[in-house]
């Protein structure tokens, strides 16, 4: 209605300012009908120069390969009522064109209304911005780094395929989503995912970029090592914008370096190993040096206790057995010379041969044995049946661990050689090979002194006796050259020879004789017994009438030297024996009765007990001392001086051998100062093997 009021002038003002205006602007605006014929066109020349339209149908304008399907669909969809919008290229221009529905006065659908906007240089923008889009895409594909990109919100924006694929995730589905949410999807990688939103925290936290290792597990392989650097992106204003997050798989290089931390380790370990095998044989021969220094026992001992301080331990002693039930400590040292007086008191903890365990043990099976005081709080108390009573001196010693190695040498267990530490865990395998080399020559070491020291000792005893054997065998033959002398003077003397002198002159010569004649016996029964050499001439022999028999010819020695002998020997006692070897038997005990019995009665008895002939013989003499009792069997051995009691320390040897070829025994009671009893057991028949 307000039209009616402007003249046509001032409509025509109105429309030429109006085109004016749409002609300044750069759009291009068009009025169609239903039938989609331009009914108006207005705007800039240079959004649509030289173009005519009006009167035109939109089909007809459409440029040639232009697609009309979708500028006809955005039309027909602004007929039915709603707006549409398409793109169209014109003269090497892009618009974009805005449909709208176009109503008559009444309201009806009259047809359409379109705005086209010459976009060119958006669309171009727009292209520009996809391409480079698109590289960045490829970028991020062909790189093999994982790399994604989150929301402040920690939401994933977008992840590459190497992202993707280190959470086994496929590229529909995981965008907008959480650690947490994608967490609660896999259960493979929930821990993973759970640890990505943590360390997430802590970049947030840091407010800078962060860089750490994780492992990723993955099903059926070993876990991916991720060297992760995460990004925090901010607005200008300081809010969070998002998080970019760059991860490089190092497995390989952690492999390749694992493998050489391995390698160098190996050559570490092997270059000790050289070290500790070339210090070993170092100790070793010096040890050998050091042993091979001395042929004395006794230093040799005492080297041997010190020699595996301190390589071996703080403590060390040498054991050895004998004759005692006991073990005895030979040798012991201490690596610090000021705690050896305390050392001392160990002295006393040996063990007995036969305990279980410990050095007793090792000495009975050669076995060596190894102590850790983890076992318990004082290791090396087990070492020795007695440890428990020698606590305070390990404590004050602060001894904890052991290692006990027998010493063996030529086959024959000597004893053992230990250590102690004051380490609970000191000694390994390579410890106990040491000292089993280190006992071994140690062994042989004691082993050679012993025998050295044997050598010298029989050297000594051989010398001794030859200058007694040398002096008993001059003293007969003076005798018998006097005597001898004696009757050449009376035959020389030209009258009858007074013959009751010249008997007793022959008479003396006659035991002389007789004399020499048992000590080169004697001798020689020594080194036929030594040999094995003596032939046993069995018979019927009765031992009463044997010893009868030796009293009688001893008669004139009794006699001469004022000894009483009370004899009991009438019953007979038969047995398959060798006469002159018991012969001898009795006369070596019966002179012996005689020289050390004082001149006080013996008492000579047989008998037989239990089918065994029993000879005894006691005296009342000096006896003998009980130390040296054990070892007057012995060759050579003697318990008196050679100044005060001639012999050659071999009667008894020979005795002793004579009564065990015939499978008998020989025993001897006796107390200094009143006197000796040896008893002979003969079994009546023997076979000898
Ligand atoms: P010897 O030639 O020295 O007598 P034996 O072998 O016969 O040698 O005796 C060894 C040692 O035993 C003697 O040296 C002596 O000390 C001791 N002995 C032997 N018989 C007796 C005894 N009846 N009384 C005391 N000591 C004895």
């Amino acid at each position: 209605m307000r039209s009616l009021l402007f003249t046509r002038e001032e409509l025509l003002r109105h429309e030429a300012v109006l085109r004016r205006m749409l002609a300044q602007a750069p759009v291009f605006v068009f009025l169609t009908d239903r039938e989609l014929r331009f009914l108006a066109t207005a705007g800039s020349e240079l959004a649509a120069p030289g173009l005519e339209l009006e009167g035109k149908s939109l089909l007809d304008v459409l440029g040639a390969g232009e697609e009309p399907s979708s500028v006809l669909a955005a039309h027909y969809r602004a007929l039915s009522g709603e707006p549409a919008r398409y793109d169209t290229e014109w003269s090497h221009r892009t618009f974009e064109v805005r449909v709208e529905p176009a109503f008559d006065e009444e309201g009806a659908s009259s047809g359409t209304i379109g705005i086209a906007f010459d976009v060119t240089g958006q669309r171009q923008e727009e292209e520009e911005l996809r391409t480079s889009a698109e590289r960045l895409r490829t970028l991020l594909e062909t790189t093999s780094d994982a790399i994604y990109l989150k929301d402040a919100d920690g939401r994933w924006l977008e992840a590459n395929d190497a992202g993707l694929q280190l959470f086994h995730l496929s590229r529909a589905g995981y965008q907008g989503l959480t650690d947490v949410e994608l967490a609660s999807l896999s259960d493979f990688f929930r821990e993973a995912l759970l640890a990505c939103y943590s360390s997430d925290q802590r970049t947030w936290a840091a407010g800078q970029v962060t860089r750490q290792e994780e492992a990723i597990p993955q099903p059926g392989a070993s876990p991916r090592v991720v060297e992760v650097t995460k990004v925090p992106l901010y607005h200008p204003n300081g809010q969070r914008k998002g998080l970019v997050v760059l991860g490089r798989d190092i497995t390989l290089r952690r492999m390749a370096e694992q493998e050489r931390d391995r390698l160098l380790l190996q050559e570490k370990e092997a270059r000790a190993a050289a070290e500790v095998a070339r210090r070993r044989s170092e100790f070793l021969s010096s040890a050998s040096r050091v042993l091979a220094d001395s042929l004395d026992y006794d230093a040799t001992l005492a080297t041997v206790a010190r020699l595996g301080l301190p390589f071996l331990g703080e403590w060390c002693a040498v054991d050895l057995t004998g004759e005692d039930p006991r073990v005895a400590r030979a040798a012991m040292a201490h690596a610090d010379p000021s705690k050896e007086p305390g050392a001392k008191r160990l002295e006393a903890c040996v063990p007995d041969l036969e305990a279980p365990g410990g050095i007793a043990e090792v000495i009975r099976s050669r076995r060596p044995l190894v102590l850790t005081a983890l076992a318990g709080e004082e290791g090396i108390l087990a070492l020795c049946d007695h440890g428990r009573a020698h606590l305070d001196v390990v404590r004050e010693l602060g001894l904890r661990s052991g290692l006990s190695v027998p010493l063996v040498a030529r086959g024959r267990t000597m004893g053992a050689l230990t250590f102690a530490s004051v380490h609970p865990d000191r000694y390994q395998d390579e410890d106990v090979r040491l000292a089993e080399d280190l006992a071994w020559r140690a062994a042989l070491a004691l082993d050679n002194a012993r025998l050295y020291r044997e050598s010298q000792e029989a050297i000594q005893a051989r010398d001794e006796f030859l200058s007694i054997a040398s002096h008993e065998l001059r003293t007969p033959i003076t005798a018998l050259r006097l005597g001898i002398q004696r009757l050449f003077r009376l035959a020389r003397g030209g009258a009858e020879p007074p013959w009751k002198t010249v008997a007793t002159s022959l008479e003396g010569i006659e035991r002389q004789g007789r004399r020499l004649t048992l000590l080169i016996n004697s001798l020689m029964d020594v080194s036929r017994l030594q040999s094995h050499h003596i032939q046993l001439d069995l018979e019927e022999v009765d031992l009463s009438e044997v010893v009868r028999d030796v009293v009688a010819q001893l008669g004139g020695v009794l006699a001469r030297t004022h000894t009483p002998l009370v004899l009991r020997a009438d019953a007979p006692v038969v047995g398959r024996w060798d006469r002159s070897r018991l012969e001898q038997v009795v006369t070596n005990l019966l002179d012996n009765a005689i020289k050390y019995g004082a001149r006080a009665p013996i008492e000579v008895t047989v008998a037989l007990e239990d089918g065994t002939a029993v000879l005894t013989l006691g005296d009342r003499g000096i006896g003998i001392s009980p130390d040296r009792l054990p070892f007057i069997f012995g060759r050579f051995e003697r318990a008196v001086s050679s100044r005060h009691y001639g012999g050659l320390g071999l009667g008894l040897y020979i005795v002793r051998q004579i009564v065990e070829l015939h499978g008998g025994t020989i025993h001897v009671e006796s107390i200094p100062g009143q006197g000796s009893t040896f008893t002979v057991r003969l079994p009546l028949s023997f076979s000898p093997g």
